[in-house]
Parts: structure tokens; sequence; C-alpha cells
């Protein structure tokens, strides 16, 4: 039986892209979906049956390696989060903060920071991204209209499913534009973008790009962290995940108590200062909620 991954669901009909030949089918989904609780989701890897290319039934899901909300789509490998170097100017709080949001989703972040051609002086934000390439994440450096950094992007795509994400106004669907022109996403920047009208439902499409998928709905748009735990925030820190276990007390929240091996690498300037503040301020958050709940 063919096998393909499901790039559109709309009005009970899936849209499959196949392995083989990566034509779309249109599909239903088979009758015992339901009973079994399943819905076939965007993203879905899945064997579908079909005789030509508009009847054809979706017949199994294959397990998803993760699943998001907002956008629904599963098996997202990584997330694109574009955050521009000016207008607006860079803020890494909101950049740790959608980091958080996809490393709790178990999604692969990689930061992309566009419109580079725009500051005189980068000092500043050179030292920042020296502290989150330390930290083992991968930075791309942009510029569309200096043509820097692009190919690298346009690699980043092969062979994988991306959500993009970041800050609005950043000029996400210019810079995706540029890279891939029969993309042709809305003129709207795609984040600034939530609903698609009243009378339209909202759905997701993921569109090929190069070798790869993407989704054409910006992802994390929400940032609250009501499903995180207080003493779980520092495992989507990976400088921290990894001393936790060196903490004297287990479920450490790096604050306060005795012989935390948090607070020793911060001391020793192991951990940047201000990754450490979002921390702090992103565990008040979290406390904050609980009690409001
Ligand atoms: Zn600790």
């Amino acid at each position: 039986m063919p096998k393909g991954t499901i790039i559109k669901a709309l009005s009970g009909y899936y849209y499959v892209k196949s392995e083989e030949e990566n034509e779309i089918y249109q599909c239903r989904g088979r009758g015992n979906f339901r009973k079994r609780k399943l819905t076939p989701l965007v993203g879905d890897e899945v064997e579908f049956e079909s005789t030509n290319q508009t009847d054809g039934y979706v017949m199994e899901i294959f397990e998803r390696k993760n699943e998001l909300i907002r956008p629904p789509v599963a098996n997202v490998d990584q997330a694109l989060i574009i955050f521009s170097a000016r207008r607006p100017s860079f803020k890494s709080l909101l950049l740790d903060r959608f980091l958080v949001h996809i490393e709790a989703n178990e999604i692969l972040p990689v930061i992309c920071v566009s419109k580079l051609d725009l500051l005189e002086d980068d000092t500043e934000i050179a030292k920042e991204l020296a502290v989150y390439r330390r930290v083992g994440y991968q930075v791309l450096e942009t510029s569309s209209t200096e043509d820097k950094g692009l190919e690298e992007v346009r690699a980043l795509f092969d062979n994988k499913v991306t959500v993009i994400a970041g800050q609005s106004g950043v000029g996400k669907s210019t810079l995706l534009n540029s890279l891939n022109p029969d993309l042709n996403l809305e003129t709207n920047d795609i984040s600034d973008h939530l609903g698609r009208g009243k009378h339209t439902t909202r759905h997701v499409e993921l569109i090929p790009f190069g070798d790869g998928l993407v989704a054409d709905t910006p992802g994390f748009s929400s940032l609250d962290f009501i499903d995180i735990e207080p003493e779980d925030l520092s495992i989507y820190f990976p400088e921290m995940r990894d001393l936790r276990p060196e903490c004297k007390f287990r479920g450490c929240t790096h604050i306060s108590e005795p012989k935390c091996a948090v607070k020793e690498a911060l001391e020793n300037d192991e951990i940047a200062q201000f990754r450490y503040d979002h921390y702090v301020q992103f565990l008040q958050e979290i406390k904050d909620q609980k009690r409001r709940y």
C-alpha cells in the first residue's frame, strides 16, 4: 500500500502527498478511525489506498513523533524562529519564551536573525547570539536585501517538516518568499495573520519547500506557560538541563536552594546572566499562574 504525508485537511478530505511520485491524492478517513478515536492530522505519515487521485482512503496512521495544537500539525521536525535584528529590535526575552515552548514540545529550534543590514553596530547582538550558540542552538544570520545567509536557511528545509515562529513584523513571509518564489505566501506577514476572515475555517497546510514541507501558519502564537510545572522549567534551558542532576535537591528550582549546580555555574559565568534572569522571570509567571487556577 502506498505511503504518504497528509499536507492538508479540509471539509472531511485529507490531501496526501505520496512518498513515491510526489502526487497529491484526495482521500477520506477510513470509517473505523472514529471508533478508534483517531483524527488524522496534517503532518501525519499514513498508508492510503487509491485507484485515482480523487477517491482515496487513508487506511493507517503511523505513530506520531509529536503533535502541535496550534497550528494542529503532527511530526514537526524543527521550528525556525525568525527574529529581526532591528525594526522591531532583537529581544532575547521573547526569544527565550519561544525557545522554552518549542523545547517543551520536543521540537528542535533553529534561530534565524533577519534584517542584519539594518544594524550599524552589531557588537551587542553578536554577544547575545554567541550565548545561544554556546548553549547548542544553531543560529543563522541573514539579510534578504544583501542576500546574506539565505543559502543556509534554504538548506535547512530539506527532508524536514518545519514550523515558522517568531515575533510579528519581522518579515517572515518576505524572507521565505525570497528563498522560494514558488511559495507565494500571502502578502501579510504570516505571523500577523491569525484569522483568515470570519467565514473561513482556519486550517493549516504544509507547503512543499525544496525537498521539505513548511506549515503556512505560524506556530506558538500563544506563549503562556500553562502546561509547564515550576520544577520542570529548567529542562527547557539546555545549559541548565545538564546540571540538574548535580543539584543537591531533587526538584531544585535553582533560586535559593543550597548546593545548587545551576547557581554555581552562574557564578562561574558558565551560564549567561540574561538567560538566568529570564528563567527566574518565567518561573515567577508559572507560579503566579498556578496560584490563579
Ligand atoms: Zn539547582
